[in-house]
């Protein structure tokens, strides 16, 4: 179970983030103050942070400072004020996402998910996955970023090579839009669900032999797409 400290001081807010996320099955500790919240970041391991901007103690980018000295732990930072988030992303803190007071209770469940997933891509969790990955004629070299389509290269854009490698390693599993547009894209991006039709699309011709009829990613109508084995 992912555990999450949120640092603040308002205590409306922070119960609201915390029923959300323990709903979605997190495990999640509270802070209202920014000394013991740093101390906490520092000391403990925690899988995420939610971090307010406006604490008493140590403020918040003092806070993010502190912990990216030492530690990956994703970060998301919120705050009441646009000004603010502008100020954050300038100052280059290495917060990995930033939210505007107030937000949906559900945004924030989806963005500490998609941030979790891509922190556990990235550090590799559990036994090593192949790096190969064949299916039916087409070869997906993880390691090398190579796409083979009947024993010739086929060139991919960073994105959509990301796309397909995860609908690839999760065959037959159906993905809505939303979901695939939340695990390859960053939050940050600019960008909507329709860029992942397009991607898909793009992905077609390099790997499909009539796009009209594709053997490999399968159009599920009004749902999404699977990659079919
Ligand atoms: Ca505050």
């Amino acid at each position: 179970m992912s555990r999450i400290l949120i640092i603040e001081d308002e205590e409306s807010i922070a119960e609201l983030e915390k029923d959300y996320l323990e709903l979605s099955g997190f495990e999640v500790e509270m802070e209202n103050q920014g000394d013991t919240g740093l101390n906490r970041a520092l000391t403990e391991e925690f899988d995420l942070l939610i971090l307010d901007l406006m604490l008493p103690g140590v403020d918040g980018f003092e806070i993010c400072k502190r912990v990216r000295e030492e530690k990956n732990t994703p970060i998301i930072m919120v705050s009441a004020k646009k000004d603010d988030i502008d100020k954050i992303r300038g100052l280059g803190l290495g917060a990995d996402d930033y939210m505007t007071k107030p937000f949906s209770p559900s945004e924030l469940v989806a963005r500490v998910k998609a941030h979790l997933a891509r922190y556990e891509r990235l550090i590799g969790s559990g036994s090593p996955q192949n790096e190969i990955i064949e299916i039916r004629g087409i070869k997906i070299d993880k390691t090398a970023r190579r796409v083979y389509v009947n024993g010739e290269e086929k060139n991919f854009t960073t994105k959509e090579f990301d796309l397909l490698t995860f609908l690839a390693q999760n065959p037959n599993h159906v993905f809505t839009k939303e979901e695939l547009f939340s695990k390859i894209w960053d939050m940050e991006s600019i960008g909507d669900i329709a860029t992942v039709t397009v991607h898909i699309k793009k992905i077609r011709e390099k790997i499909e032999y009539d796009t009209a009829k594709p053997q490999y990613i399968e159009t599920i109508w009004g749902v999404g797409y699977r990659f079919k084995v």
